[in-house]
């Protein structure tokens, strides 16, 4: 039982931590603060949020479960990265979306047959910004944005179309859209034109492209003006798309704003690479990235993208929120470049609060 754990909370709004106790009232969570320091082993984050998974499970190369990528491992909400399209969500609707446990959203597909393999655009003439603005409106429960994947793994005679379209409908429905990065051409330059404010740029540090930072870690001029402009970066690991390398760079040359931590867990990236989020976590942790950073760009920063009101409150009841330890553990870590890294220290869930439940895993 969690009454009377004493813990060290984040408080997202100060972007620190405060000292108290856990106390159940009437089946509810509360917070309790402290004004003395009290050594807690606990810390409790709001809940976690992921903002980059493919949970449309049994579907394509990339679909898994949301639960085993979710609460199970200390994640309170998932948003699906675009496994789902306007031809497919029907389907998510009637099959898997009543077997998750696990918050979750949507960053619809601007492919409507959703990411199936590694080209979704094969066919352009059934990619429409009208169709695309229709679903996520009759979808609006679900959906909280639109995905779109330009990289030269994905794109091969399509160039930037997608990202147009995607952008097009976006703006109409004043939603964010997730732009996939990675291998060149496309190039950061061409992209960036299209890249609003509130829109998420993911696989921020891969090593596909190398386009996005200068050999130093100093943001090129095309990343540079993204940042001005308020678009945001998330981490997108993956099972291709994270260097230790270009990501310790980066945060080295601490031009970087704060960024969203998506894993980009999906069937593949959870058997190699990538494993969970407490994984990618620790890794961020490890190569030099605050630990109030960290929990900020998995709940404050995602929680104002999906417009989660009150999702960071630590003085009402908690609804959602995730206990965890930094343990000694050393162990060797991998990036996708297959180069690698130990760190001393292990980021560990130890239970959630989901939607009032408190659960331990
Ligand atoms: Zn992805």
């Amino acid at each position: 039982m969690i009454d009377g754990l004493i813990v060290r909370a984040y408080i997202a709004d100060k972007n620190a931590f405060i000292d108290g106790w856990i106390r159940k009232s009437k089946g509810k969570y509360f917070f309790e603060p402290s004004s003395k320091k009290l050594q807690p082993e606990v810390y409790a984050s709001p809940g976690f949020i992921d903002m980059h998974t493919h949970f449309f499970d049994g579907f394509g190369l990339f679909g898994t479960n949301a639960d085993e990528i979710g609460y199970k491992t200390g994640t309170c909400m998932l948003a699906e990265s675009g496994t789902v399209g306007e031809y497919t969500i029907d389907g998510f609707r009637k099959y898997i979306a009543p077997t998750i446990r696990t918050n979750f959203t949507l960053f619809l597909c601007i492919s409507p047959i959703g990411v199936i393999y590694h080209h979704e655009y094969n066919a352009m003439e059934y990619l429409s910004v009208e169709k695309t603005v229709k679903c996520v409106r009759e979808n609006h429960d679900l959906i909280s944005g639109i995905k779109v994947r330009i990289g030269s793994e994905v794109i091969r005679h399509e160039g930037i179309e997608p990202l147009k379209i995607a952008a097009e409908a976006a703006r109409e429905l004043s939603l964010p859209k997730q732009v996939h990065i990675g291998g060149n051409p496309p190039y950061i330059t061409e992209i960036e034109p299209y890249m609003y404010r509130g829109d998420i740029i993911t696989h921020c540090f891969n090593a596909r492209g190398g386009d996005m930072w200068e050999s130093d870690g100093t943001p090129a001029p095309a990343t540079q003006a993204m940042l001005r402009r308020g678009v945001i970066f998330d981490v997108g690991h993956g099972g291709g798309s994270f260097s230790f390398d270009v990501a310790e760079k980066a945060i080295k040359n601490g031009s970087l704003p704060k960024m969203t931590i998506g894993s980009d867990l999906h069937k593949q990236s959870r058997k190699k690479y990538c494993i969970d989020l407490p994984t990618l976590l620790t890794k961020m942790y490890g190569i030099g990235l605050p630990l109030e950073d960290i929990l900020y760009g998995i709940t404050k920063l995602p929680a104002k993208i999906l417009r989660l009101n009150g999702w960071c409150d630590m003085d009402r009841e908690l609804k959602n929120i995730t206990f965890f330890k930094v343990i000694d553990q050393s162990d060797t870590y991998i990036d996708c470049e297959n180069s690698s890294r130990i760190f001393h220290k292990a980021i560990k869930p130890i239970g959630v609060i989901l939607k009032g439940k408190y659960i331990a895993v």
